[in-house]
């Protein structure tokens, strides 16, 4: 059997899959006589420049060409195309051929090529990159007076590795930027070739090779063809993920349910099973990056490609608990751990530490609530600005205080204008008084009541600065006390971020010995 990418592999430049831009120009310069003698290729790898250059090849030679296009069923477009030994195209790999004497020796045969008969040659130097300064020279100096009908094609992943090198030669090629083939597109082919091999494939499964592929045509009918040789029957998105050693997409979907529903616990549960799966931790660590950039896209109203339909429901299912700045500090996180989590020497400890800091990560949906608060409160709001205040001037306030004796009923009239103070003074302390009341007067002591057990800490730290707020309004500067709350069982919606961390950690730690252990091993508080 034939592999796969070799038989489908484009013979006209209209084959060309995502390189339309590519393909006319150079169905043009051949139609036009205005073909080049030296191009650079730049692209990912598998994309199609080799086989672009073949097609310019078979285009050059081709005795039934229209409009530049070549025939691609004529014997000299099937020669060219089987890449059979040919004098019309020369291929060479840089990364195995980057001396000097080869570059000569490739100048004496392209002179030679050019007394040869009436055919075009095309010269294609795959990693071009590779080649070496000398060689670069080399080739200068045949691209300075050019042999008749002869062109090179340089094909390179790294063109700036080319910019540095060899300069002076960049001047003297057409450069063309192939393009990243998308998810759906490898899809839509694979779906194509299936259907005239007779194959029968599920979906999701070609979804699944695609994604792996990462932009390869090449390589995704490689794995097609590596997947169908495998067992019997129709190709399916579990044959796929058994031959490619694949993580399932029930395993991301619990990771999202971990970092929505702050489950520290379930984080260790989730490792374990992944363990338990022989899935290489390093790749799942890149399909969760995947799979929040999904999210995100979902989140700001894009279409993510190249997911499996089982994967696509479980992205729509989380995207609306998880809001896009949300995901972005996820993101962070995940730029931050990758290099570790490459070099540790303990891969899983890594990407635990990793998962524990997404569930634990600050919310934007609380804090957004508390910038809200704020908003509505003053103008300035101070917004961005998270930190408890430290001792901070007190802005002139615009309105006269109503000062009045000291006694709970005046406190309790003036505590709106109190709050208003405190969120231009201390944003964060502002939103904690908002929702807590005056309670009680004895004497100089004032007794506030807190909306629920975290919010005592906050108001507990400020007390000096709550006495002073009040004191504006009062005719004599009280001593505050915060009274004690039962702490609750969920935390309410107002909490500020690092607030909800603390409790929903101390929660965590109490439920689950391992993790607390954990926290205390890596000092995981810090790490918010
Ligand atoms: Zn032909």
């Amino acid at each position: 059997m034939i592999a796969l990418a070799r038989k489908y592999r484009p013979r006209q430049f209209s084959d060309l899959i995502a390189q339309d831009h590519v393909a006319a120009a150079l169905r043009g310069a051949v139609a036009q006589g205005r073909v080049a003698h030296g191009y650079l290729f730049a692209g990912p790898r598998g994309v199609g420049k080799t086989t672009a250059a073949r097609i310019l090849a078979m285009a050059l030679n081709c005795e039934r060409r229209t409009s530049g296009e070549p025939c691609g069923t004529c014997e000299s477009c099937l020669r060219i195309s089987a890449g059979a030994a040919n004098l019309d195209v020369v291929e060479l790999d840089a990364a195995s051929n980057r001396g000097v004497d080869d570059a000569r020796d490739l100048r004496e045969r392209a002179m030679y090529a050019a007394s040869s008969e009436a055919r075009s040659k095309v010269y294609i130097v795959d990693e071009a990159h590779m080649l070496t300064r000398e060689a670069w020279n080399a080739l200068l100096k045949i691209l300075e007076e050019p042999p008749p009908r002869v062109v090179f094609v340089f094909a390179t992943t790294e063109p700036q590795k080319i910019a540095n090198t060899a300069a002076p030669i960049l001047s003297r090629l057409q450069r063309f930027d192939f393009r990243r083939i998308g998810p759906q597109a490898i899809v839509e082919r694979l779906r194509a070739v299936a259907g005239q091999e007779d194959l029968q494939t599920e979906d999701d499964a070609l979804q699944l090779i695609a994604r792996h592929a990462d932009g390869g045509m090449r390589d995704a009918l490689s794995l097609l063809d590596q997947v169908s040789s495998f067992g019997e029957g129709p190709v399916t998105a579990e044959r796929v993920r058994t031959v490619l050693g694949l993580i399932s997409d029930e395993l991301y979907s619990e990771m999202l349910r971990c970092i929505v529903e702050r489950d520290g616990a379930g984080v260790f549960r989730l490792v374990e099973r992944l363990l338990e799966t022989g899935a290489d931790l390093s790749e799942f660590v890149g399909g969760a990056g995947e799979t929040l950039r999904a999210l995100l896209l979902v989140g700001v109203g894009g279409q993510p490609e190249g997911l499996t339909e089982g994967l696509l429901a479980v992205v729509r299912k989380y995207a609306p608990q998880l809001p896009p700045a949300d995901i972005v500090r996820l993101l962070t996180i995940l730029a931050e751990a990758e290099e570790p989590i490459r070099r540790s020497g303990n891969t899983r400890l890594a990407v635990e530490v990793l998962l524990l800091r997404w569930a634990m990560a600050g919310r934007t949906v609380e804090l957004s609530q508390v910038l809200d608060a704020l908003d509505k409160g003053t103008g300035d709001g101070g917004r961005g600005k998270g930190a408890p205040a430290g001792p901070v001037p007190l802005p002139p306030s615009p309105l006269p205080r109503d000062q009045g004796p000291l006694s709970l009923d005046h406190i309790r009239s003036a505590w709106p204008q109190i709050v208003a103070d405190a969120r231009a003074r201390a944003p964060m302390l502002g939103s904690l008084l908002a929702e807590a009341t005056a309670a009680g007067l004895e004497g100089r002591v004032l007794a506030v009541r807190p909306a629920n057990a975290a919010h005592a800490e906050g108001l507990e730290r400020q007390r000096d600065l709550i006495g002073q707020l009040v004191g504006a309004y009062v005719a004599e500067v009280p001593r505050v006390q915060v009274l004690s709350v039962t702490p609750e069982r969920t935390p309410p919606a107002r909490l500020t971020a690092d607030l909800a961390n603390a409790e929903r950690l101390k929660a965590l730690r109490e439920k689950d010995p391992t993790l607390s252990a954990a926290v205390d091993a890596l000092d995981l508080e810090l790490l918010e």
